[in-house]
Order: structure tokens, then C-alpha cells, then sequence
């Protein structure tokens, strides 16, 4: 079996598409959707992550609010800014780029983002929510929601299926085993103590890799006609690039073609569509505002 390839750019361009038709609808209503980015320091890659957020939101129709602060910043200045932005009607969602620096408590940060701007679905409400399967949980983290919007959009049937989640991280793997058993997948977590983790991701109908070691997953693990959504970006060196590296995924994609039913690349696989969720999420956002106004 050569399996198909999910093709994560051209889902995230159709979602960025929807967006955009959502939040010109809003606007010609009254209500320009709003995303305040929040960013603590320069870390390199976290602002290439903002200004590309920033970017997505100007072609979506979004309106982003820029907040960069010093790497120095205090907490309570920054919990200020958040309280700040909670009140600012023009906001609907707050997103705080991740990692923080070491002297600020994350808890304590994403519990300042009140659930209804929760548009990057941290606050431990609305995973509590999500972990209850209540109805009202507002938004999922966007990359473990972007994993789901993949395999629906590709007529996966996720209900009854046999689902294996490798990685436990909250911002990842946590979520999306929720997500996938609020879908009514059959859901194992595996993590760096599960013992067999070979014989237990061979169970796998989907398997989502997201562990963050390259190739960690080889086909033998793999059942025939699975669908492996690998989430994993991880740099290898390549002297063959300009850059010195190549990006790869936590699956060998070369050989688990051969074998699953279907595949994500790397990249262009579940990359695209964690930005496209959270655009989603922020019209989502700014409809309920409408609706409550
Ligand atoms: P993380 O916080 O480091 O968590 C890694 C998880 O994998 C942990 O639960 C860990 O288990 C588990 N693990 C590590 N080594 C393992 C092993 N050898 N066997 C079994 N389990 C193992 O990482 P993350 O933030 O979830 O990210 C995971 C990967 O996804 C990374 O490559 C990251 O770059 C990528 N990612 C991609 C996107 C995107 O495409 N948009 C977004 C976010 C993350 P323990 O809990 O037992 O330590």
C-alpha cells in the first residue's frame, strides 16, 4: 500500500479561506475580529512565530494588536498588560507566545487570558472542559486541533477507531488524545515510561507522533493501512542545504508510505495548520462576542 499524502498546506489555505469569508461577514456586521499577540523577549524563533501569526491575521482579515515587551519584564507588568487587554473590546483573543522567560510563572500567566479570549485553548478551564467533554468548551489548542480538523477534512472515521497518541505534553499530546476521545476514538497515551511502546503503537488505526525525536517511529512499529499524522518538527544536519539541517518529523516518512493508508508530511503536514486554527478560533471568538452584543 502507498499511502496518501495529507496535504496540510492546501487544508490550512482552505481554512485561512473560510476565515477570511467569516471575518469580512463580521466586519460588514459591525464587529472587526481582533487577535492581541503578546511577546516577552526576542527569542528568534518565537518571532518569527508572532510575525507570522501577525501576517496570517492581516490576509484573514483579522485586526492584531502587537505587544513586544523586554525579556526583563516583571510578571506584574505583564499580568497589567493582560488585565488591560481583558477589558479591551477590540480584543477578542489573547494569544502570550510560549516559552515564557524563566523568571515568569506560566501558570500563572495563562490563567490571566479569561477563557472567552482564550483563543490558544491554554487556560486549564478550557482543557478541564475539553478533558470533560463538556459542551461548552470554547477553544482547543490549535496544533492538537489542527491534527483533528486534518483527519476530518480527509474523511478519517476517528469515532471507534483504535487512536495511539505518542507524547503526553500539554500543548500537544495531552489535548489531542482528548480531542481524539471526544471524537470517540479508543485512545491510548504513550509517553518516555511506556513499556512495549513498539506493540503499542502497532495497535494504532491513527497514530499521532509528537515526541520530538527524528524518525523515532520506523514502519516495522506501524500497522498496515494506518494513518499517521506526525507532528514532530526536529532539525537534522544536511550539508547538502544552504542552512546546514533539514526539518524532519518523529516518523521515517520514506518507508511508513509503503505502508500506511495515509500520511502527514514534514513539513507542510501539521505545521500549516496550527496558525490556521488559531484564526479559526478567533473568529469563532469574535462571533460570540457579536452574538452576546
Ligand atoms: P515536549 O513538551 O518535549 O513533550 C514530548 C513528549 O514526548 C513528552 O510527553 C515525553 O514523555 C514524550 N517522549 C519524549 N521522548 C520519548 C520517547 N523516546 N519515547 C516515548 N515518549 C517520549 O514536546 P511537544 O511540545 O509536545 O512537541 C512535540 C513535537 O511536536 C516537537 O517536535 C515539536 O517541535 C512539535 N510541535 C509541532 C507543532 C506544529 O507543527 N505546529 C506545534 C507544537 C509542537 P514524558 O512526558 O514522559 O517526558
Amino acid at each position: 500500500m502507498t499511502a496518501t499524502i495529507i496535504d496540510g498546506k492546501a487544508v490550512a489555505r482552505a481554512i485561512h479561506e473560510e476565515v477570511r469569508r467569516e471575518a469580512e461577514e463580521l466586519r460588514a456586521r459591525g464587529t472587526t475580529p481582533g487577535l492581541a499577540v503578546v511577546l516577552v523577549g526576542a527569542d528568534p524563533a518565537s518571532v518569527s512565530y508572532v510575525t507570522a501569526k501577525q501576517k496570517a491575521c492581516e490576509e484573514d482579515r483579522i485586526e492584531s494588536f502587537g505587544h513586544t515587551l523586554p525579556a526583563d519584564t516583571s510578571q506584574e507588568a505583564l499580568l497589567s498588560l493582560l488585565a488591560e487587554l481583558r477589558s479591551d473590546e477590540r480584543v477578542d483573543g489573547i494569544l502570550v507566545q510560549l516559552p515564557l522567560p524563566r523568571h515568569l510563572d506560566e501558570g500563572t500567566v495563562l490563567a490571566a487570558v479569561p477563557i472567552e479570549k482564550d483563543v490558544d485553548g491554554f487556560h486549564a478551564e478550557n482543557l478541564g472542559k475539553l478533558g470533560l467533554r463538556e459542551a461548552d468548551a470554547r477553544f482547543a489548542p490549535c496544533t492538537p486541533a489542527g491534527v483533528i480538523e486534518l483527519l476530518k477534512r480527509t474523511d478519517v472515521q476517528i469515532e471507534g477507531a483504535n487512536a495511539v497518541v505518542l507524547g503526553r505534553s500539554k500543548i500537544v499530546g495531552l489535548p489531542a488524545a482528548m480531542l481524539l476521545l471526544r471524537e470517540n476514538a479508543t485512545v491510548t497515551i504513550c509517553h518516555s515510561r511506556t513499556r512495549n511502546l513498539a506493540e503499542e503503537i502497532r495497535r494504532a488505526d491513527i497514530l499521532v507522533a509528537a515526541i520530538g525525536r527524528p524518525h523515532f517511529v520506523t514502519a516495522d512499529m506501524v500497522k498496515d493501512g494506518a494513518v499517521v499524522i506526525d507532528v514532530g518538527v526536529n532539525r537534522v544536519e544536511d550539508a547538502s542545504k544552504k542552512r546546514g539541517f533539514r526539518l524532519v518529523g518523529d516518523c521515517d516518512f520514506d518507508a511508513i508510505r509503503e505502508k500506511a493508508r495515509a500520511i502527514t508530511p514534514v513539513p507542510g503536514g501539521v505545521g500549516p495548520m496550527t496558525i490556521a486554527m488559531l484564526m479559526k478560533n478567533t473568529v469563532r471568538a469574535a462571533r460570540m462576542r457579536a452574538e452576546l452584543a
